[in-house]
């Protein structure tokens, strides 16, 4: 039930306003009435104490794997949807490497209004780029988008072949269709399972290199500028991949970017012990790789960041190292592991610039309605207690799955409460 709320006392933090003071924020019938200060409470009014914490829009991820249908094991778009808000997040996007996968306007329109019912979070579809996501046949793209979905991608299964995806650019930039790749040349990574270096030596584990991302980041963008179709590249994670986007933006590239917290925080050597929980695609690359991300969230190259959350069971992940699936989960760490890196580094961002980074830029790039608390707009809003030190303990997890590399850190700032819609979703310890 959404209520009437007078969230007390806070910092009031809102990129798509430019606004960052201490202010109250009054929801009505579910949407921000009123932003200022000083208001006493009304009759039937719920008074949030938000006194020490920063009120800002919900937090948004553009990619989410939810699993379903058919990996219910592993996540629902119930408990993905409750690791969502119980990170902050009030948008998501799912992506279409399901079973079977997000390929036609039925599932699109099936998996959204069963998130309506189910997932405490708003749920948004990015469909399969070709049919069955086989890097072959294209998909409907209007029936997609009519059905709603946001944007197109095989991510997980990158098309190999240089004109079906030229022809996949020209037709969704037709329909205004965003096209979101994951870069992966898979002649180049073949049987690779993590990055090849002298730790991948070091192990006997078959390596991805660098090349293999950075040579299809290339062509694609050649291939979006050609075609005139908005690119996003998801989880970027090497220096020259990150030089590449620079490279294609100053030339004026639709080209937009996105990278995971683990690509910041994490290195390769976290793979040392076979430890399956720093197995992901693309690998944890070099600390230079990792150090040049940073640059690249810093100077804005970067436009957001994304966890792709990717949850896994745990039999899945006790196989070996070769055999382990890809992917962590990453919803529920995202915001107190962004916070420690910032806090890291030698000229942190200012909050505002981080919370444009998880909210107001993810929702702009997919023109979603969300990243703001505008007067008029659906409440939407994190309470975040920017001070807050905890210990991640994946058996807390509202995910389903566990497999993260954090567990047993010390991570910075913590979700107070989650609203949808002016309904407290969330509300933590
Ligand atoms: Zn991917
Ligand atoms: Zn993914």
């Amino acid at each position: 039930m959404s209520q009437n709320l007078l969230l007390r006392n806070g910092r009031v933090i809102d990129p798509s306003q430019g606004l960052d003071t201490p202010a109250d924020v009054r929801v009505r019938e579910g949407c921000i009435a009123e932003i200022g200060t000083s208001f006493s409470p009304e009759s039937g009014e719920t008074v949030i104490d938000c006194t020490d914490c920063w009120v800002t829009p919900g937090l948004v991820d553009v990619h989410v794997h939810l699993r379903e249908p058919g990996q219910s094991y592993k996540e629902t778009l119930q408990t993905g949807g409750e690791a969502a808000v119980a990170g902050g997040f009030t948008t998501i996007c799912c992506m279409p490497n399901t079973d079977p996968p997000l390929d036609s306007p039925t599932l699109v329109r099936e998996i959204r209004q069963r998130a309506e019912r189910e997932s405490p979070v708003r749920v948004y579809v990015v469909s399969a780029l070709t049919v069955g996501m086989k890097g072959e046949q294209l998909c409907d793209y209007w029936a997609l988008k009519e059905a709603g979905a946001v944007a197109c991608s095989d991510d997980a299964f990158p098309i190999q072949n240089a004109e079906v995806i030229r022809r996949a650019m020209l037709a969704c930039q037709a329909y205004e269709l965003p096209v979101i790749t994951h870069c992966e040349d898979k002649s180049l990574s073949a049987g690779g399972s993590m990055h090849r270096s002298e730790v991948s030596a070091h192990l006997g584990l078959n390596g991805i290199p660098a090349s293999s991302e950075t040579v299809q980041i290339a062509r694609n963008t050649l291939l979006a500028m050609e075609t005139g179709c908005h690119l996003h590249i998801q989880h970027l994670s090497t220096a020259m991949g990150l030089e590449l986007v620079r490279f294609f933006k100053a030339r004026g590239a639709r080209l937009t970017c996105e990278v995971a917290p683990h690509h910041l925080l994490l290195s390769h050597e976290a793979c040392e012990g076979y430890n399956t929980d720093a197995k992901m695609n693309p690998p944890l690359r070099t600390n230079e790789d990792r150090l040049a991300l940073a640059g690249g969230v810093l100077d804005g190259t970067i436009d957001c960041i994304a966890t792709d959350h990717a949850p896994h069971a745990r039999f899945e992940k006790e196989r070996t190292f070769d055999e382990a699936p890809f992917g962590i989960v990453g919803l529920e760490t995202a915001l107190g592991s962004m916070l420690l890196w910032n806090q890291g580094q030698v000229l942190p961002m200012e909050p505002m610039c981080l919370i444009d980074l998880m909210s107001t830029r993810p929702a702009r790039l997919l023109s979603l309605p969300a990243g703001t608390l505008a007067v008029g707009t659906p409440a939407d809003i994190a309470v975040i207690d920017p001070h807050a030190r905890w210990v991640v303990d994946p058996t807390q997890f509202r995910s389903k799955s566990r497999n993260t590399p954090f567990a047993g850190w010390e991570l910075v700032g913590r979700v107070r409460y989650t609203m949808v819609g002016g309904e407290v979703v969330y509300r933590g310890d």
